[in-house]
């Protein structure tokens, strides 16, 4: 590991002025990933900005009817939490998918928003990634790609974004609020958070550097009957090939959310009304314009059955 500095901040925007001002700063909250990171010295941060203690823990009810989740509430209270449990079920049961508990105690929301990827070359610093290594290559394009992503991939990069919680935050419209080193506050729509790789698969988000986010809201209860299901390659603390978020409303009406499958959790708004009344995915427009690697390619069939079983899981419910 190499050498740095540390700091705790004493604020939010104190912490992000000083991760604007200085050069290879990070913040750090759980660590869960960043650590791993640093000892293989994939990141090599020259200091670190230490964000837990900003009282950014608290989940709490919003004016309008929703609820408000801060940056550093741990998965595991986040999961366990009744308003989440009863409101939004969808992402208790997406974060009690992912990782270990262990790791659920210490992981913290807004780390699990800016986790790295899981492609095996993006770990092997002996192999071309344009993610970690810009310009370098793509190993995985060649190489083994059972893992990785069918859609909305590059050229440069075919990663998959590996959270759990993000599919299920992206199928609740969930927004990620931030701070920057002026003070200036924004709410990103997660939609718009997460970037494709296009040519430059090393920025991962629309954060600026130093804006650091504080919370993430969500809006009202959508009600209905929520699932997620999630298929690995073993039972548990393991990454997904595909995982699906789906809300069947009283209206009768589906949302959707695909993890697994693209640097960003994948939502089709256009194609959910049909889902619900049997539609495949793909003619649902879903998948239509997925370009999986050969060895990628079952994912596309799992993605419909997934879908599929969760629209009946809900159903029988
Ligand atoms: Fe790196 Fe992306 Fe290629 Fe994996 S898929 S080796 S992360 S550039």
């Amino acid at each position: 590991m190499k050498e740095f500095t540390y700091e705790r901040a004493a604020s939010s925007q104190e912490a992000a002025a000083k991760a604007q001002q200085t050069r290879g700063a990070k913040f750090i909250a759980g660590g869960t990933n960043l650590l791993d990171l640093m000892k293989l010295e994939i990141e090599t941060p020259r200091h670190l900005i230490d964000v837990n203690g900003l009282g950014l823990d608290k989940i709490e009810n919003t004016e309008g009817g929703g609820i408000r989740i801060g940056a550093s509430v741990r998965n595991t209270t986040l999961a366990a939490d009744m308003r989440i449990r009863r409101d939004y079920g969808v992402l208790s049961r997406a974060l009690l998918a992912g990782a270990s508990g262990q790791l659920r105690n210490k992981a913290t929301t807004a780390g699990n928003l800016l986790q790295r990827t899981r492609c095996p070359y993006f770990y092997d610093t002996h192999q071309p990634c344009n993610k970690r290594s810009p310009g370098s290559g793509c190993a995985a394009i060649e190489g083994v790609s059972r893992q990785l992503a069918v859609i909305g991939s590059s050229e440069a990069c075919i990663a998959t974004n590996p959270s759990d919680m993000a599919v299920a935050m992206r199928v609740l419209d969930a927004q990620i609020e931030t701070v920057d080193d002026k003070g200036q506050t924004r709410k990103i729509p997660i939609a718009e958070f997460h970037r494709l790789p296009g040519d430059t698969p090393h920025i991962e988000t629309t954060l600026t550097p130093g804006e650091l986010i504080t919370a993430v809201t969500l809006p009202p209860p959508v009600g209905g009957t929520h699932i997620y299901r999630k298929v690995r390659d073993r039972a548990s603390y393991a990454f997904a090939l595909v995982s699906v978020a789906a809300i069947l409303q009283r209206d009768g009406t589906g949302r959707v959310a695909v993890g697994g499958i693209a640097h960003k959790p994948w939502r089709v708004e256009a194609a959910e009304a049909e889902l619900p009344k049997g539609a495949k995915p793909f003619s649902a427009g879903l998948l239509a314009d997925a370009k999986p690697t050969n060895a990628s390619a079952f994912k596309l069939p799992l993605v419909e059955r997934t879908v599929a079983a969760a629209m009946n899981e809900m159903r029988q419910r």
